[in-house]
């Protein structure tokens, strides 16, 4: 754990010394989880948008996007349900004056009860080898059967008062269980309340009587309440979808996990509508489809995983999770929402206005069912940087740091480099960017020696490093630089804009999700 902590520390300053993520207002000592993007993050993100964007209204011929605002008549937000209850339940150490939101605490208490659990099991298989039998083992072993107990008995308490909204339960739960404050390391706890995650501010001047709006904390409600103009302007027809991505504002309780838990963040949402008693199919549809797009870039399967809700949100009838194995274990980048006819009715109702959809097929009108896919650019950006991070030892007993990133995804795609900075190589150089720069992100460096710069490169995760040298001016080869093997070859010039597509474009990666 120890050593993982270690390198999330690692990766953050990674972040910051090349250019990927910045704290926001940092000249100011900064402001607790807002984040900059700079100039290699920014085109990461670009593309991470990008590839979650074509996946979507690409690839399905019935998904469309829209961009909504971000200020909204602060009805919707009565009509969702947030202005009641877009709640955390909070709870303070006394001692150390710090927050937590008393829910991840009882489920961080679940996850430790697990890891004592797995490191008992991963304990007896090595101690029995071959004739380990394990499923024996977790049901007959006293400690096992134990902790197992425990957390099935925590786990059933905290599911029971979640859904009775019993905040005295949930403290008692922490207060049973003697969960300490990792910092004063005491349990002097205070009660647990509520705490609406929604930013507000005024709009119109106090003159004219402003109103209270409140800034998104998703991007879902700016599509629902565009459901009738996409349906009729398109002429879309039940099952159809709606992509969006934009930025979205919650008041975070706690937020110490860098790009993790952000104050304000990015989100890629998508609502597929479709007849209600269809929904639960397609569900299963959107699961395995979403679980593919992750899949495709290739970090290995076991780095994903399902996590069914424990509590469903009450006009929820099926809900999941598709988490990531983060350096502090595995964690939600994507939610995927069985949603009911929750939304659409409840601005009916809210609007007075009918939102239905009239179905030639059966002939009848109905308000759509939805499921929700619905991801943070940021988590994702963040799962991603985490699993490309690498050092290696080299031959010669240094270390080189490069991030392995989907090719499809790094910030540049080729760096063009000329071995002297003379003779004329660096007016070639400057001719052979000059041709790819309309299709890929080049960049361009002739200071310091070679190896140097292939550092810098690796350490953005550029895959290919582009090498002009005296053989160049009189065959028009050049050598290409492979970032992960570090292997290069010598090839034509005129060959060059192939070889970089084929790795690094977009539509490739999709073209992988349709097989
Ligand atoms: P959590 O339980 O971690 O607070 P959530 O279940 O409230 O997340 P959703 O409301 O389902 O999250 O939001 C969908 C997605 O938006 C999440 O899977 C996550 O990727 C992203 N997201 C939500 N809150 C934040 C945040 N504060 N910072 C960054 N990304 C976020």
């Amino acid at each position: 754990m120890a050593q993982q902590e270690d390198v999330f520390k690692k990766l953050i300053s990674h972040c910051k010394e090349y250019g990927f993520v910045f704290p926001s207002s940092e000249i100011y000592d900064g402001l607790g989880a807002v984040y900059d993007y700079g100039q290699n993050g920014v085109e990461l993100k670009n593309n991470i948008k990008k590839y979650w964007w074509d996946s979507m209204v690409l690839l399905n011929e019935n998904v469309v996007g829209i961009d909504s605002a971000i200020f909204m008549h602060p009805t919707i937000w009565k009509a969702s349900g947030h202005v009641d209850a877009f709640n955390d339940p909070l709870i303070d150490n006394k001692d150390s004056k710090k927050r937590y939101r008393a829910d991840v605490l009882i489920e961080e208490l679940m996850a430790k009860l697990d890891d004592k659990i797995n490191k008992e099991v991963e304990k007896a298989a090595k101690k029995f080898g071959d004739s380990f039998d394990e499923a024996k083992f977790r049901e007959t072993n006293a400690r096992v059967l134990e902790n197992q107990a425990k957390r099935e008995e925590i786990h059933n308490r905290f599911v029971k008062a979640l859904n009775d909204n019993d905040l005295n339960e949930l403290k008692q739960i922490i207060i049973d269980y003697e969960v300490v404050c990792p910092i004063s390391g005491t349990k002097n706890w205070t009660d647990v309340r509520q705490f609406n995650l929604m930013f507000s501010t005024e709009m119109g001047s106090t003159s004219e009587g402003a109103m209270k709006v409140y800034l998104r904390p998703e991007t879902a409600q700016g599509i629902f309440v565009n459901f009738l103009n996409v349906q009729k302007t398109g002429r879309m027809k039940v099952p159809f979808g709606i992509a969006q991505i934009g930025k979205a504002f919650r008041n975070e309780i706690v937020a110490r996990q860098f790009i993790f838990r952000m104050r304000e963040f990015e989100q890629m949402e998508m609502q597929f509508f479709v007849r209600p008693g269809e929904e639960l199919e397609w569900f299963a549809k959107w699961k395995e489809i979403r679980m593919k797009w992750h899949k495709a870039l290739g970090f290995g399967d076991n780095k994903y995983r399902f996590h069914d809700h424990d509590k469903l949100a009450h006009y929820a009838n099926a809900a999941t999770d598709i988490e990531f194995e983060m350096p502090f274990g595995f964690k939600e980048v994507e939610g995927i929402h069985s949603r009911t006819d929750f939304d659409l009715g409840s601005h009916e109702q809210y609007s007075g206005k009918k939102i239905q959809y009239f179905d030639p097929e059966l002939n009848k009108s109905y308000v759509p069912y939805v499921i929700e896919t619905s991801i943070g650019v940021d988590r994702m950006f963040l799962s991603i940087m985490a699993a490309s991070y690498c050092e290696e030892k080299l031959e010669n007993n240094e270390t080189r740091v490069v991030l392995k990133l989907p090719p499809a995804l790094a910030p540049a795609k080729a760096a063009i480099l000329p071995l002297l900075k003379k003779e004329g190589l660096p007016e070639r150089a400057r001719e052979i960017m000059n041709v790819l720069k309309y299709n890929f992100k080049c960049m361009y460096d002739e200071k310091d020696t070679i190896g140097k710069r292939y550092r810098r490169q690796d350490a953005i995760g550029t895959p290919f490093c582009i090498t002009v040298d005296h053989q160049t001016l009189t065959d028009n080869t050049v050598t290409i630089r492979h970032r992960d093997t570090m292997e290069q070859e010598r090839v034509n010039i005129s060959d060059l804009q192939s070889i970089i597509s084929e790795r690094v474009t977009i539509s490739n990666l999709l073209k992988e999700l349709e097989n």
